[in-house]
């Protein structure tokens, strides 16, 4: 099996990985990846927005982090990218993140479904507690169909990330998926196989076989990406998630050169 790009990763400037590019590189190049791409957690406007970004004022220092692994490592293609949140409100300051640097992709990914709580952060669980899972499904689909029509992303990030933690809505989601599915194959977003949430509780790949059978059906394009928060972490259970992209029909996932796509093979 050749191993397709691992496009999501982190570096320790969003201040909750481990691990210097260069060590990411290292463990890239051991497994035989000839290509992979950071995509850190990009800051908002305000640096005290939550704890798990980079501060506005280091996004040049990440970018020069990238740029002298792409220099120390020419045997590896590496794209420059950031995982960019997505929340209604933001676009401009999402057009200025885009404009600052020739970035090959952008990871939209919609962490929170308020202003204030991000579904994934397990500072913030017990949130959960008052919420009816029904109901944050939805709003994160919601959203989810927002972040694609922006046209700011070429990938959509984890997509079913509210079950990270387990928690299920009793509701059929299938017209929710679908509404995003449509989005994003009409604004020409890719989704991501993302094996992070194999190491979660939900203990599945992001998204399910059923949102990644519809999103097949309905001609929306993959990528994959192991969301490294470590060095070792880089490209992990890729084999697994190749074959969930094969046993529902994929044979192709794409590439991003400064936001141009082509296809690879799968
Ligand atoms: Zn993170
Ligand atoms: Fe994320
Ligand atoms: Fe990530
Ligand atoms: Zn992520």
């Amino acid at each position: 099996m050749s191993l397709p790009a691992d496009y999501h990763m982190h570096t320790p400037l969003c201040r909750h990985a481990r691990g210097e590019p260069e060590e990411y590189v290292r463990h890239a190049l051991k497994l035989g990846f000839k290509e992979i791409g950071f995509s850190d957690h990009a800051p908002m406007p305000q640096d005290d927005f939550d704890n798990w970004r980079m501060n506005a004022d280091k996004l040049d220092e990440y970018v020069a982090k990238i740029r002298r692994v792409q220099k120390d490592f020419p045997q590896l293609t590496i794209r420059l990218a950031l995982e960019v949140d997505y929340l209604p409100g933001y676009e401009d300051w999402i057009r200025k993140l885009a404009a600052r640097h020739p970035w090959d992709y952008f990871i939209g990914s919609v962490h929170y479904v308020s202003d204030s709580w991000a579904i994934d952060d397990p500072q913030k669980l017990s949130e959960w507690q008052h919420r009816d899972a029904g109901e944050v499904w939805t709003v994160y689909f919601e959203r989810l169909a927002k972040a694609a029509e922006t046209g700011f992303f070429e990938i959509i990030g984890h997509a079913d990330l509210p079950k990270k933690f387990g928690h299920r809505p009793s509701h059929d989601c299938a017209p929710l998926y679908q509404k995003f599915l449509k989005a994003a194959q009409k604004n020409n977003c890719a989704i991501e196989l993302n094996t992070a949430g194999l190491r979660k509780d939900c203990l599945e790949i992001y998204p399910s076989r059923e949102i990644l059978q519809l999103a097949f059906q309905t001609g929306v394009r993959i990528t994959f990406g192991s969301d490294a928060h470590a060095p070792e972490e880089v490209g992990m259970n890729f084999a697994e998630a190749v074959q969930l992209a094969r046993s529902v029909g994929y044979r192709e996932c794409c590439r991003f050169t400064q936001r141009k796509r082509e296809l690879a093979p799968v």
